[in-house]
Formats: C-alpha cells, sequence, structure tokens
C-alpha cells in the first residue's frame, strides 16, 4: 500500500541520514546559526502568539506568482469537471463512471474487512466532518450574498459603523478569529483572481450597490474593494494519517470550519452596515489573494505555504465594501528553501508535483492558469491517485517541513534559521526526514487518543 511504501522510504533515508544529519546539524548550531536565531527569538516560543515572528517579513511584491500578460480571468471549472472531460478524452466515453462504480465497490470491500483507516467510523467520521462544506452553494444558504439574519444598523437604528481603515482592518480581524481564522490578512480586489463562470453563470462586476444572484448571473458591486482573506488550519492528527478516510476528515473539516467562518464574518460585517460576500472554493481563486495578503508564500506545492501552519491549511475569503488598511506579502524564505527541498515532490505517489530547479512559465494542463510563474503541478495525476485510495490524499501537505504544531518553539528557531541562512535549508530537510517527520501515522492509534485530537495550532 502507499502508505507503507512511502514510510519504508522515508525509514530508509532516515537510517542512512539519521547520525550524520544529526551530527553535521550539531556543527552548524556549533558555529553559531542556530543560536544567533534563538537569540533572535528571545529564547521563547514565539509560534503559539497571535503575533508574527520576526523572520516573517512584510515585501513590496509576492515572492512568486509573477504575471505576464497573458495573465487573465479563469474558466471556474475545477479539476473534477476538467478530470472527467479528460478521462473520457483519454480512455473512452464511460470510463469516468466505471472508474468511480470500481472506487465504490472498493471501499465497501475495505470497510466491510475492516481496513485501518478505512473502516466504517473512518468513513462516516469523514462523512460527518465534510457536512457544513456540503450543505453549501456559491451565492446560497451559509454562502447567501445577501444577509441571512442580522439585523441592519438601520433596524437597531444606529448609523453604519465607521473608524479609520487601520481600526476597522483590526476590528475585522478579531472576528474573523474569533469565527475561526488561524490567520487573516487584508488584499485588494483584483478582478482578474475572480473566475468567469460558476453553476453554469457568469460572474460580473456592475456598478450595483448589493451583490446579486439571478438566473443568469452573479453581480459583484465594482464597490468591493477589500478581501479578507483567512487561512484555517488543518487537524494535524488527522492529516498525518493520510491517505486515508481519517486523513480525508482533516480536509472535511477545513472546509465545513471555512464555511462557517466566512458566513458568519460576512453577516458581522452587513451589522456594521456594509456589503459582503462569503466564500470557500467558489467564485475566486484564493491563493492569490492569500498571497497579496500576506497569509504566506506560493511553494512548490503550487499551493500557499504559511509560515505556522505550513500548507496544512484550508483558504477561503470574504469580499466587501468596508474600506480597510490592506496587508502586504511576505517573504519568509520558503522560495529558496523549496528549490532545494522537493521533500513533497518526492512524497507524491503520483508523482504530480514538479521536481524542477526553478519555477517557470510553462503550465502543465487545463487546470493551471497561464500567464504567471511557478512551479506547476500535474492535477490529473493527482485526482487520479485520488480516486485509487477512495478520498482525497494530502501526503504532500503531511510532508512538508513547515507543516508542523506552532506550539513547537524548536520548528520555529528552524524556520527562523531557514529565512536567514539559505546554506541551512538543505540540511533541515534532510533532518526533518532524520527526525521522523512526514511519516503516516497509525490510523487506528487516532480513535484511543486521550485527548482525541481536535489541536489546532
Ligand atoms: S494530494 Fe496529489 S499532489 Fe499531493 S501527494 Fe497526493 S497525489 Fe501527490
Ligand atoms: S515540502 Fe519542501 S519543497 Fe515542498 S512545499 Fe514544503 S518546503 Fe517547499
Amino acid at each position: 500500500m502507499q502508505g507503507v511504501d512511502r514510510n519504508n522510504n522515508v525509514e530508509r533515508e532516515r537510517k542512512q541520514t539519521g547520525r550524520r544529519a544529526l551530527l553535521t546539524a550539531a556543527g552548524l548550531i556549533a558555529a553559531g546559526g542556530v543560536p544567533a536565531a534563538i537569540s533572535a527569538l528571545g529564547g521563547k516560543p514565539s509560534g503559539g502568539s497571535r503575533k508574527r515572528a520576526w523572520w516573517v517579513k512584510a515585501v513590496d511584491r509576492p515572492t512568486l506568482g509573477q504575471k505576464t500578460g497573458q495573465f487573465k480571468r479563469f474558466s471556474g471549472d475545477n479539476i473534477f469537471v476538467i478530470y472527467r472531460q479528460l478521462k473520457a478524452q483519454r480512455d473512452g466515453a464511460g470510463s469516468f463512471e466505471a472508474e468511480q462504480a470500481a472506487k465504490t465497490k472498493r471501499l465497501a470491500g475495505w470497510m466491510r474487512d475492516r481496513k485501518p483507516g478505512f473502516r466504517l467510523p473512518d468513513h462516516q467520521l469523514s462523512e460527518g466532518a465534510w457536512t457544513l462544506m456540503k450543505s453549501t452553494e456559491p451565492g446560497a444558504g451559509l454562502l447567501s450574498w445577501t444577509r441571512i439574519a442580522v439585523n441592519t444598523p438601520a433596524e437597531l437604528g444606529v448609523g453604519r459603523h465607521t473608524a479609520p481603515p487601520e481600526e476597522m482592518a483590526k476590528t475585522v480581524k478579531a472576528a474573523a478569529r474569533l469565527y475561526g481564522a488561524g490567520l487573516v490578512g487584508i488584499a485588494p480586489m483584483n478582478e482578474g483572481y475572480v473566475n468567469l463562470r460558476q453553476e453554469k453563470k457568469d460572474i460580473v462586476f456592475e456598478d450595483a450597490e448589493v451583490p446579486a444572484v439571478t438566473d443568469k448571473k452573479f453581480v459583484i458591486p465594482r464597490t468591493m474593494k477589500w478581501v479578507v482573506s483567512i487561512a484555517i488550519p488543518m487537524d494535524l492528527d488527522l492529516l498525518s494519517r493520510a491517505p486515508t478516510s481519517l486523513g480525508d476528515a482533516a480536509t472535511g473539516l477545513g472546509y465545513s470550519h471555512s464555511a462557517f467562518t466566512v458566513a458568519s464574518l460576512a453577516e458581522f460585517i452587513r451589522g456594521l452596515g456594509y456589503q459582503a460576500i462569503p466564500s470557500v472554493n467558489d467564485t475566486a481563486l484564493s491563493v492569490p489573494f492569500a498571497v497579496e495578503a500576506g497569509i504566506g508564500e506560493l511553494s512548490r506545492l503550487n499551493k500557499l505555504v504559511t509560515p505556522e501552519f505550513g500548507p496544512a491549511v484550508r483558504l477561503c475569503k470574504v469580499f466587501t465594501d468596508l474600506p480597510m488598511a490592506y496587508d502586504k506579502p511576505v517573504d519568509f524564505g520558503l522560495v529558496e528553501f523549496c528549490r532545494k527541498c522537493k521533500k513533497c515532490a518526492e512524497s507524491c505517489p503520483s508523482g504530480a508535483l514538479s521536481f524542477d530547479d526553478e519555477p517557470s512559465f510553462k503550465t502543465r494542463g487545463p487546470w493551471n492558469n497561464p500567464g504567471h510563474k511557478a512551479w506547476f503541478e500535474d492535477s490529473y495525476l493527482c485526482f487520479q491517485h485520488w480516486q485509487q485510495v477512495d478520498n482525497g490524499c494530502g501526503i504532500c501537505l503531511a510532508s512538508c517541513p513547515y507543516t508542523k504544531a506552532a506550539q513547537a518553539w524548536i520548528h520555529d528557531v528552524v524556520k527562523a534559521t531557514a529565512s536567514v541562512a539559505p546554506a541551512a535549508d538543505g540540511l533541515f530537510r534532510i533532518m526533518d526526514n532524520a527526525l521522523g517527520y512526514g511519516r503516516q501515522h497509525d490510523p487506528e492509534q487516532w480513535w484511543t487518543r486521550d485527548p482525541p485530537s481536535g489541536a489546532r495550532g
């Protein structure tokens, strides 16, 4: 099985390199690299703090994702739709449906055989975690583009809330954190990141006063110039059991928390007297907004990696006309680290991730948006693997050296050193394996944990 192969590979590398790597690390520490970082951290943990670590630096432009004139609004078709079409083209009509039927049969067999990580309780844990997300649709229910239940200021007999942009940003960020955001930042609206279509309707920008969803289109008012970008931390205990139903529960929970968080924040903003559109994966690309809001950097995964939670986050956002101070992109040395690391690409069982030393403008399929620089992935291979393991995979998220519990101060020291001493990047990558990170944890053991997981950074 894939998880066993993955553990064997990691175990082999661990035995070969562990002792040498740790001795070398000791040499580096003795040479002063890490002590400098410890000293700068004040010798104290910083990850549990709301305040960002010193080594996360604000910059004027994102470190990766540079655009050319070719960049334009994306179709909005997601990988599920694209995979189905490509599968039919490559393997013939009905091939997708046959694959689905085989998958359902295989999963039932695994449940009957009580295969660890795929037993009935494992599967239903995942189903329960997805509940809120699966009950949403763009522009309706929790993701309504107009108010659900909150009273307007006029109904309460007061005027709309006003404050300087910096104070407004603080107020909105505080509310977002209360509702579940692990990280939150403000980016300017960029029409280029908004999908062309969804639910068979156009998404258009108009000189309207309020957002609207009609029979023919989704209307975003041009006054919506602010995007509250949010990262929801995933449950690392569950994610470390990927690719199983337990790993998929981490994904489902992240999405359901996202839906709750953006719905609550949109109501809060409407209650202050402004317009708000909550969005999870729908309506627009989440990653470029998150990069511009300073939530993290674009990585070799072609996904966001955050300094605090690595790539183990789900992204969501709220568009609004509430004026707030914008945040800046950040640089914590990730792109340089990714050049040498490649651990996600090595861990990926489908070969979907790039091994190229340098990012480029060369896309790998219709799922990639042309006209920006990145390490592009083969989403067809990735999704094909999902079909084989019956759930979303997530191995790459779990394997990234930045995916660590935020409370562990030693990880902050390593991340801090990586941000200022790129020469140590390769070593930290080896140490990560040597210390056993990225190995799949025993699925059965999750159920007997005391207390059960739920640590969200
Ligand atoms: S989720 Fe996709 S890209 Fe990531 S490890 Fe699994 S197959 Fe590879
Ligand atoms: S595993 Fe390594 S190469 Fe991949 S995203 Fe994380 S730091 Fe970058």
